[in-house]
């Protein structure tokens, strides 16, 4: 049975030309799981949103989470309304996201958009997958996912996340590693635990064994392309640079 990602959002922080914020599309089995959800995700989305099965935030930086209000509208009065889909994230994601909204607005919000608390360690059954969840390296709760299908890993995805052993973990021997990449090396020095430049993500993807790597969330102020080269001193695995719209067969 195919096994897809479908890149929504490559950008890394902040949108750029033609490239919108952190969001991937999983299909697997005909089950649809979305990881993250950033600003002008829904742009690229190639289905209708009420068919999404289950939606899983890494964490609430806008990036990666800002279209739940456009997905929550699109479930609540699109053309398959009503619809829910279930949405795990970090605890009080609900209550913080649905803060922005009024009462009535709240109500639909979490009416439509399912949370359920999700935690480090956790290991969930989201259809056909069984994902389980790491603690990244990042100023606020964060959660790296490691999918497995029938046993196989099939992706991990870091989130946002300076490098550490938990990355490496979360990627062990996986499929592909979907990682963030904020920054090429000639950024240093950049901060310590808020992301990864291409060196670091290099690093972690050989150390765990990853057998490919996708690097994504680049800045748009860099050039994707020297971000994978310095991934590519590290790693001497196939490297894929996401694009919006790009889809890679897993
Ligand atoms: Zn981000
Ligand atoms: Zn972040």
């Amino acid at each position: 049975m195919s096994a897809t990602l479908t890149v929504l959002g490559s950008s890394g922080s902040y949108p750029g030309p033609g490239r919108a914020c952190s969001s991937y599309l999983v299909t697997v089995e005909g089950y649809r799981l979305l990881l993250d959800c950033g600003n002008g995700a829904l742009t690229n989305l190639p289905c209708d949103p009420a068919d999404l099965d289950a939606v899983l935030l890494s964490h609430l930086h806008p990036d990666h989470c800002a279209d739940v209000y456009g997905l929550h509208i699109a479930l609540r009065h699109g053309p398959s309304a009503p619809a829910r889909v279930d949405v795990h994230a970090p605890a009080g994601a609900g209550e913080r996201l649905g803060g922005l909204l009024d009462a009535e607005g709240r109500e639909g919000f979490l009416e439509h958009l399912r949370f359920h608390e999700a935690a480090a360690g956790q290991r969930l059954a989201l259809g056909p997958l069984s994902v389980t969840l790491f603690p990244a390296a990042h100023p606020l709760e964060t959660l790296a996912s490691r999918l497995e299908l029938h046993g196989r890993p099939l992706l991990s995805y870091t989130g946002d996340s300076g490098p550490c052993e938990a990355l490496v973990a979360c990627g062990e021997g996986t499929g592909l590693l979907v990682g963030d990449a904020t920054w090429p090396e000639s950024a240093r020095p950049v901060p310590a635990d808020l992301h990864c430049t291409g060196g670091d993500l290099g690093r972690v993807a050989a150390r765990a064994g990853a057998r490919r790597l996708l690097v994504t969330h680049v800045q748009p102020a860099y050039d994707p392309a020297e971000v994978a080269a310095d991934a590519a001193a590290a790693y001497d695995g196939q490297i894929l640079v996401a694009h919006d719209r790009m889809e890679i067969a897993l």
